[in-house]
């Protein structure tokens, strides 16, 4: 046998990816299904033994063994792999889907949040490479982040750390769907960025033609992930906030007003010294941080 493999799974709202991959962080293969939520856990589950036997037998034909396998999945799992709360995929909730899934394919698996999942990929493969302490904010449909502490994921007791979208930036602000108000969430996802019918993807490419109004939105939403970032910073002098996700394609348009308030919040030695930077591994970060927590289930 060649070489071992793990598969890395990003559960997403609509698209389940998958991808082959060796522990350099390359992809050999990869494929794709649809989530499909409303179609039930069963098919669900279907779907996604479905994705991990393709790419099996895809390793198996490059003459290599494939020991493990890695969820992402977009909400709250706990340390034992039951997921406890998806907004986007709410027919996972209660489900021990490490188990389930182990049972199924005779391998180990982990179940990890996608966030952490991207913070493992990036501090392994990416923008995070040589640093041993730096948080990952994803910013997308909702804002959320994992921490990389020492090296190691910082998942906290319950596997509940890394809400960084959850922080509150304004007292009073507005509600959300956490049942608090104020979190930086309400004002840097890809929907508070979002005006007047247009996407964030729409609005940023209007800020980059000058217009003032779109770039405000941008500057507002930067100006308030630099106020969550730098209660992050004090708290636990990291060397990086890296932004990932689809709303960290405008990162030029962000990071002025983060920087101004990350820097003006934060004492110098820890707010001089810690690095904002972009992610490198786009849309892949999810399957390759996966995939490191599977090589490491393996171990
Ligand atoms: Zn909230």
């Amino acid at each position: 046998m060649k070489q071992e493999l793990c598969i890395g799974i990003d559960l997403g709202g609509s698209n389940l990816r998958f991808a082959l991959v060796d522990r350099q962080g390359r992809v050999l293969a990869r494929c794709a299904e649809p989530t499909l939520p409303a179609a039930g856990l069963a098919s669900l589950l279907a779907r996604l033994l479905d994705g991990v036997e393709r790419l099996r037998q895809e390793g198996a034909r490059l003459g290599c063994g494939t020991v493990a396998l890695a969820v992402g999945v977009p909400g709250l799992v706990c340390s034992d792999g039951v997921v406890r709360a998806s907004v986007n995929v709410p027919v996972l909730e209660g489900v021990p889907l490490a188990r389930e899934l182990s049972a199924a394919t005779g391998m180990p698996v982990a179940a990890l949040n996608d966030a952490n999942a991207c913070a493992l990929g990036e501090n392994r493969y990416g923008a995070g490479r040589g640093y041993r302490s730096l948080i990952a904010l994803t910013l997308g449909t909702g804002v959320g982040s994992g921490l990389i502490l020492d090296g190691r994921l910082w998942t906290g007791v319950d596997g509940a750390a890394g809400e960084f979208g959850h922080i509150p930036v304004e007292p009073e602000g507005r509600p959300c769907g956490c049942g608090s108000r104020g979190c930086v969430e309400q004002y840097a996802s890809a929907g508070a960025i979002a005006r007047n019918g247009d996407d964030a993807a729409a609005v940023a490419r209007r800020a980059r033609q000058g217009d003032a109004a779109a770039l405000a939105v941008f500057a507002e939403a930067g100006r308030y992930l630099g106020i969550a970032a730098a209660g992050v910073v004090n708290l636990l002098n990291l060397e990086a906030v890296l932004l990932c996700g689809g709303v960290a394609q405008s990162f030029d348009l962000l990071v002025p007003a983060l920087r101004r308030e990350l820097v003006s919040r934060t004492f110098p030695v820890s707010g001089g010294r810690v690095r904002v930077e972009q992610g490198t591994l786009g849309d892949d970060a999810g399957v390759l941080g996966a995939a490191v927590a599977a090589f490491g289930a393996v171990l």
